[in-house]
């Protein structure tokens, strides 16, 4: 998913740094269930993953940590649904699914969606992206 795979808390630290981002414990932490996994995770499994291995982490912090990576550019957060929000250790351009039934985000690679026509910007704006979620439902099965 990303070229760019720190695995030692000693490269996450780095990582972190070259984000403007002071790596504390907790955050490397935090930042090592990401980017080990390279998959989408909500708050709430970020959460359990980092309580799960390690010491204690408040869910405030992990709130307050995965906002700050998100704010810096080093995980993008994507906002499948108001209550779905995912933090996604792959920043390059690229599209979603999202399985409304279950619930799974999944990867589109960018060249598999074009887009044709944007309305045009307003005066002294430039498009800095433009993400695209698939909501994928279950296929109806009809013989009629
Ligand atoms: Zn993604």
């Amino acid at each position: 998913m990303n070229d760019r795979k720190p695995s030692t808390p000693a490269e996450i630290a780095a990582m972190l740094q070259e984000y403007s981002i002071n790596p504390t414990t907790q955050r490397v932490e935090i930042a090592q269930v990401l980017f080990s996994r390279c998959t989408h995770l909500s708050a709430e499994d970020v959460f359990m993953l980092v309580n799960g291995e390690s010491s204690r982490v408040s869910k405030a912090t992990v709130y307050n940590t995965l906002g700050l990576f998100a704010e810096r550019g080093l995980i993008r957060e994507v906002i499948a649904d108001p209550t779905r929000v995912f933090y996604d250790p792959n920043t390059a351009p690229h599209h979603h699914f999202y399985d409304t039934s279950t619930g799974k985000l999944t990867d589109i690679s960018a060249d598999k969606v074009h887009i044709s026509g944007l309305p045009a910007v307003p005066d002294g704006m430039s498009v800095e992206g433009v993400d695209v979620i698939v909501r994928l439902r279950p296929a109806s099965v009809s013989n009629s």
